[in-house]
């Protein structure tokens, strides 16, 4: 990354009103969340794209569930890294920012949260241990700590842990008795209609897109920068390597977002 790639993208960012931010699990690789696709995304021998599905479910639903504890487990760990700080300093002092993230980790929520408390604006919500509303980040694919029950579909918090030494200690619905399971989206499954036109609404009234650190290869997300793009917007992409959408991207910054972003958020505030 050249400083005046860094300064462009500063300056796009500073004269967007509105600003969609879409991130992937590379914002969280940093925190030591590993990512579906780098080192570290396998566990026990198996491949996520054969455990996050539907049938892995219906198959063996014990071992899809101790996968789910022990990426919680990883998750309740990881502290926000200085990437997520700089998004969520981003979000609090300017406004017409709309995070979308495809991560089903809460470290977006945590930094908002840490980051309120220090701003005079939002302190009172954060000291209420909310984040302000208006800025929650929008989970395209769901979330590690919700889950959806199997039978009736009711949806609730739920962050206790799991016990999967067996099927019959995995846990039930309190109204119905079926499993509950993880409140995220599958491979093979659609995202729920209300967050993906949520999503493409603000991706399409943006005129700049965001994108960190994600690989643009799971669909519908990796189309919404586009939708920034056919409405004459420009594209930023924060990402050590390549992706599809590089070659749409105004600026490339090529680099861990955990050092980017910290920078490009101090330039952008500086030139307010
Ligand atoms: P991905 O694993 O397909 O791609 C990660 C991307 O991040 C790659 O392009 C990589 O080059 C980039 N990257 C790696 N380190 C980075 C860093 N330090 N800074 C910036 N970029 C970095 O991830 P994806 O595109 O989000 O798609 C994977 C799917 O897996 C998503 O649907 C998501 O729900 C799920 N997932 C979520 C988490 C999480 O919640 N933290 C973790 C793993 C996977
Ligand atoms: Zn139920």
């Amino acid at each position: 990354m050249t400083s005046d790639e860094a300064s462009r993208a500063a300056g796009l960012v500073r004269e967007a009103r509105s600003l969609f931010v879409l991130t992937g699990a590379g914002v969280s690789a940093e925190s030591g969340v590993p990512t579906f696709r780098g080192d570290g995304g396998l566990w026990k021998e198996h491949r996520p794209e054969d455990l996050a599905t539907p049938g892995a479910f219906r198959r063996d639903p014990r071992l899809v569930w101790e996968w789910y504890g022990w990426r919680r487990t990883r998750v309740a760990r990881a502290a926000p890294n200085p990437g997520h700080r700089a998004l969520a300093r981003l979000a609090l002092l300017r406004p017409g920012v709309t995070l979308v993230t495809q991560n089903v980790d809460a470290l977006h929520e945590e930094a908002l949260h840490e980051e309120a408390l220090h701003e005079e604006a939002h302190r009172e919500v954060a000291e209420r241990g909310e984040v302000p509303d208006e800025l929650r980040p929008i989970h395209l694919h769901g979330s590690l700590f919700r889950t959806r029950c199997t039978g009736c579909a009711r949806g609730s918090s739920h962050s206790e842990a799991v016990d999967a030494s067996s099927e019959a200690s995995l846990p039930r619905c309190h109204a119905c008795g079926e499993l509950l399971r993880p409140d995220v989206v599958w491979f093979g499954e659609s995202l729920p209609p209300a967050v993906l036109e949520r999503s493409f609404e603000a991706a399409g009234r943006a005129e700049v897109a965001l994108v960190v650190g994600t690989s643009a290869a799971v669909q519908p997300a990796a189309s919404l920068p586009l939708a920034t793009l056919e409405a004459g917007g420009d594209l930023i992409e924060v990402n050590p390597d390549p992706t599809p959408l590089s070659g749409r991207a105004s600026v490339r910054l090529r680099g861990p977002a955990g050092t980017v972003l910290p920078d490009l958020v101090e330039r952008v505030l500086e030139g307010r």
